[in-house]
């Protein structure tokens, strides 16, 4: 690097001096490794920590020194903040907890009162995956579309400002960054049909500071920034722009102080059927993109898509990770990605060039990603504009959100990977409904098409170690059951990762080797951290399932009790006792009419599936419908059209829904819980582990 960079780097820290310590805690964050100041612990988002008291020799000696119940029963995806001492966490419903960090002890509490029929807007769950540290504010981003400061120390709010159009299905699940005292913040909402965009706010005042739409308004505008007139070029003008074309950022970033780069993963179109979407095709930037932009004016400096064209859900969302590599003998400045799409990137991240890309999944809508013009080829086999295919990664991709982890002493990246299928079944009379899902999927079609007692969809996980210089897979544990959890890598050799089945697990970096594992009590999604409280090095992990896969994905044995759980070398005690899910099947005693039941099973694939299952089994985080209690089916009504539940997250339905639907709802779920009493819940939990991929499915 020459003197004048080494000189304006130089002022620019000077600079961020003048915000308060917390610009240079963050960017310094090696000088002080027992803190974890924000999201991925360091703006490279590695979620490497240098800490190494414990270590492959002494990790048996791990022991659980003190967890807190949050109260919670939704899907829990945080990763705690932990600074001087105090963690700080968010929960299912945008909650967030203060506790000693070292003690557990329950400083104080904030809830934002996001109310309960939100949760109808959400895609994936009622989740929050983490808070952002400031100066002494707390920054939250709520389901409902709130971006919130807190006073650290005592949880009082002190400015909140709405980030979306409440009127729109917009959702916020992802955690803010702060980034020279402006608090990043996104949104999600692409599968109901939202206009994806990122925004800037005033860390002091909450005001706002600037926006980057990912997708044009319209052909005709407004062109609200000029990088919108390059996507438009990438758009038909027959495009479907009512449905606001989707590209919402709802997690990933990750910021250079030195390049002073601030990046950001954006996500699907909607709808997902670009033969629909823009007919007449195009790239349709900037879906399932990377981008990076200036952090003080929001514009941008390069784009890489990794998905022209997205057709598949595949979200470039998916956490990144900023690290120096050796490749042909240049040390470079990289970004890595392993987005859903099922291919591992490592990009340049000064010009956004692609150094490499290799599939870390099997793929079947790519041979590859041609390092000349950075495109993947497609094979057209994954191609469902027009008629229904099998396509792999699945629509959860190869990677979701569940963070992977860099450890710069291995060289390796630690992905929770996902090999599976997925049939995209084409609705060619697709019609835009701001009131469900707008995805261009026959659901109806794709209900029918699964096994009749198959309790959901089944996730055949893996945390996969990728060797990112080689392009190639070092080591690789499988799963039979549930979501590959978020990972943490240590200085101490070591990986560690939650499991769904209620354990916590550390790996030796270098094979895969299982170390150490504790009984958690409950299943677990979320990344550890560690840090330290008085030279005590403690291991810390958010427990409970849910999220996109988690309601579906498994069955839960126990009460989805949302816990943090805190571990610690020569600790002893005991996980939480959490009781077990009763399961019964009461049948109302009437007659059901078939062509009702048929109708029925139509309906709900459209309004009910995407929370309460295939055949109606949810895993437990949304209730079993079959296992409904007498007094569930007597207010059925009152429930799906009067909201007697909405507090819960059971929204009316009464804006989509009539009297006879809702009742042919109803003889359809009675006609999945009759069929679901010939099978033994054994039998079903079998079904969970078997029938991840049909056989049918699978003749393409
Ligand atoms: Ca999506």
């Amino acid at each position: 690097m020459g003197r004048i960079r080494w000189l304006a780097a130089w002022l620019w820290l000077l600079g961020a001096f003048a915000h308060g310590t917390d610009a240079a805690r963050i960017i310094h964050a090696d000088r002080e490794p027992g803190q974890w100041l924000t999201h991925g612990r360091t703006y490279d988002e590695q979620r490497f920590s240098p800490l190494r008291a414990i270590d492959r020799s002494n990790v048996g000696g791990l022991g659980l020194a003190w967890h807190f119940a949050t109260g919670d029963t939704r899907g829990m995806e945080a990763t705690p903040i932990v600074a001087d001492g105090v963690m700080y966490v968010s929960t299912a419903w945008s909650r967030v907890v203060a506790l000693d960090a070292a003690s557990g002890r329950l400083i104080w509490r904030y809830d934002p009162q996001v109310p309960g029929a939100k949760a109808r807007d959400a895609c994936c769950d009622v989740v929050n995956r983490g808070v952002a540290l400031w100066g002494d504010s707390i920054f939250l981003g709520a389901l409902d579309g709130r971006l919130i400061a807190l006073d650290a120390k005592t949880g009082a709010e002190r400015w909140s400002v709405q980030t979306t159009d409440p009127a729109k299905p917009y959702t916020i699940t992802g955690a803010p960054r702060v980034v020279k005292g402006k608090v990043i913040i996104g949104n999600g909402g692409a599968e109901f049909g939202v206009r994806g965009y990122f925004s800037a706010y005033d860390a002091a005042t909450g005001a706002l500071a600037w926006r980057f739409y990912t997708v044009p308004a319209s052909a005709e505008g407004p062109v609200e920034h000029e990088e919108l007139r390059l996507a438009q070029r990438t758009w038909s003008p027959d495009s479907l722009w009512q449905t606001g074309l989707g590209g919402t950022v709802w997690d990933s970033f990750a910021y250079d102080p030195e390049l002073d780069l601030l990046y950001v993963g954006v996500g699907n179109g909607s709808q997902y059927n670009r033969a629909q979407r823009s007919p007449g095709g195009g790239d349709n930037l900037f879906l399932a993109s990377i981008l990076a932009v200036r952090p003080d004016t929001g514009r941008l400096v390069w784009h890489y898509q990794t998905t022209p064209g997205e057709s598949w859900d595949y979200t470039a969302t998916q956490h990144m990770i900023l690290a120096e590599l050796d490749l042909l003998g240049q040390r470079r400045k990289v970004l890595m990605q392993a987005p859903k799409n099922g291919f591992f990137y490592v990009l340049d991240r000064e010009t956004g060039e692609l150094l490499s890309a290799n599939n870390y999944v099997p793929v079947n809508w790519a041979s590859h990603v041609d390092l000349e013009t950075g495109r993947p080829v497609e094979t057209g086999r994954a191609d469902w504009s027009g008629t229904p295919r099998m396509v792999m990664p699945a629509i959860v991709g190869g990677h979701n959100w569940h963070p992977m982890a860099f450890s710069p002493e291995t060289g390796l990246v630690y992905i929770p990977t996902i090999h599976q299928v997925y049939p995209f079944v084409p609705d060619p009379d697709f019609r835009y409904d701001p009131a469900t899902f707008n995805t261009g999927e026959n659901w109806p079609a794709l209900a029918a098409s699964a096994p009749a007692f198959a309790p959901g969809f089944c996730s055949p996980t893996r945390l996969t170690a990728w060797d990112p210089v080689a392009q190639r897979q070092v080591w690789q544990v499988k799963f039979s059951r549930g979501v590959s959890a978020g990972v943490l890598a240590t200085a101490g050799g070591l990986v560690l990762q939650g499991t769904t089945d209620g354990r916590l697990v550390a790996y030796d970096d270098r094979s895969g080797a299982v170390l150490w594992e504790s009984p958690t009590g409950v299943g677990i999604m979320a990344p550890p951290i560690t840090y330290t409280v008085d030279d005590t090095q403690f291991i810390a992990v958010v427990g409970g399932i849910g999220g996109s896969q988690g309601g579906h994905g498994d069955r839960l044995d126990n009460v989805n009790s949302g816990h943090v759980l805190v571990f610690a070398l020569g600790a002893r005690g005991a996980p939480p006792d959490v009781p077990a899910i009763q399961r019964s099947v009461h049948v109302p005693e009437e007659a059901l009419d078939a062509a009702a039941v048929e109708r029925g099973g139509r309906l709900y694939a459209v309004h009910c599936l995407r929370c309460h299952g295939l055949n109606a089994a949810s895993s437990g985080l949304y209730p079993d419908l079959r296992t409904s209690a007498p007094g569930i089916h007597e207010i059925w009504n009152e429930i799906v059209l009067g909201g007697a539940l909405a507090g819960n997250g059971m929204a009316s339905f009464a804006d989509v829904l009539v009297e006879r639907d809702v009742r042919d709802i109803h003889a359809w779920v009675i006609d999945r819980a009759i069929r679901s009493m010939q099978w033994s819940h054994k039998a079903l939990d079998a079904a969970a582990n078997l029938v991840c991929i049909p056989a049918e499915w699978l003749a393409d």
